[in-house]
């Protein structure tokens, strides 16, 4: 290849706000055909927030709030950010752990004030909070199972936002001849409440998928004779992209995601992508 011609193509990435690992990396986009769309904090704002409270009869739904926000606190994952502050907004003065600890793609457990809490996903449900679940993630929220001394007591909805630029940035790659795909951790209803704001069809959603499997889910797009580009900005990401034969950071990500990818989206914004397609396949063909 022309290096002066990639040169070329890598200072007009850097007008367009997409920074490149290296020249070379403009030639795996050649063949690129599907991509594959990390859900939160890619496609969504990735800033939650913190809507309904439910409990058991027998539970406070104070209690639901503080021990969930107590533990909360302690992680830095989005959900468990929105939930850290709402409790707090709500409640006051949060209690401290005595124990914490993250289990990715699920939640979070520990001691607080001598219960064993969790939160997080997964977990059994009585009839009145399963009816209080199904029916946030039927509205695109998310739901949060809070339990505690092995019994399910509350249920928390999160949301975020569709970024503005997404369902604009979900038609410009398919107008460079690329598939959509959805890939997240949470819920199916939530992911395809997301899906149809942005018009990738319910059959491209991959939903619950746990962190360590995200990456199956581009290696067999790529079994299929896919060529993959990913777009993601969470640590949770970080194998998927590192995998595909095109990965994409978002610039508001975690290092470890952009730290995996071939090109960085400065802004975060999706539509940077179709940018960063089209300029090195145009850059490609001056070389040719
Ligand atoms: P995504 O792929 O959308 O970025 P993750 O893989 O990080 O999502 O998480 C998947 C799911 O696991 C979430 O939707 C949530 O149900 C649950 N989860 C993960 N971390 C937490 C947490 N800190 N608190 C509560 N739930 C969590
Ligand atoms: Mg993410």
């Amino acid at each position: 290849a022309t290096p002066t011609a990639l040169m070329v193509g890598t200072g007009r990435g850097a007008q367009l706000g997409i920074l490149i690992k290296g020249p070379e990396v403009l030639e795996s986009t050649r063949r690129v055909d599907t991509v594959v769309l990390d859900k939160t904090g890619t496609v969504t704002t990735g800033q939650m927030t913190l809507y309904d409270v439910y409990a058991t009869d027998d539970t406070d739904e104070k209690e639901v709030l503080r021990y969930a926000g107590a533990l909360e606190h302690s992680s830095e994952h989005p959900i468990a950010r929105a939930i850290a502050q709402g409790a707090a907004e709500r409640t006051g003065e949060l209690p401290v752990p005595e124990s914490f600890l993250a289990l990715p793609g699920r939640g979070v457990e520990g001691v607080v004030e001598g219960h064993e809490v969790f939160v997080g996903r997964g977990v059994e449900l009585p009839a009145a909070l399963a009816t209080a679940k199904e029916a946030a993630e039927a509205e695109g929220r998310t739901a949060v199972v809070v339990a505690w001394d092995g019994t399910a007591r509350g249920v928390l909805t999160v949301a975020d936002a569709v970024k503005e630029t997404s369902a604009e940035a979900v038609s410009l790659l398919r107008g460079l001849g690329l598939r959509p795909v959805l890939l997240t951790g949470d819920n199916r209803a939530v992911a395809e409440s997301v899906a149809a704001k942005v018009g990738i069809a319910a059959e491209d959603v991959h939903a619950e998928v746990l962190p360590e499997d995200k990456v199956d889910v581009v290696k067999r797009l790529q079994a299929e004779g896919r060529s993959v580009a990913m777009v993601g900005d969470g640590v949770n990401d970080a194998a998927a992209l590192a995998t595909a034969d095109l990965g994409l950071a978002m610039g508001t990500g975690t290092d470890a995601a952009i730290e995996a990818s071939d090109l960085t989206l400065v802004r975060g914004d999706l539509r940077v992508a179709a940018d960063a397609i089209r300029l090195s396949r145009r850059t490609l063909a001056t070389i040719k």
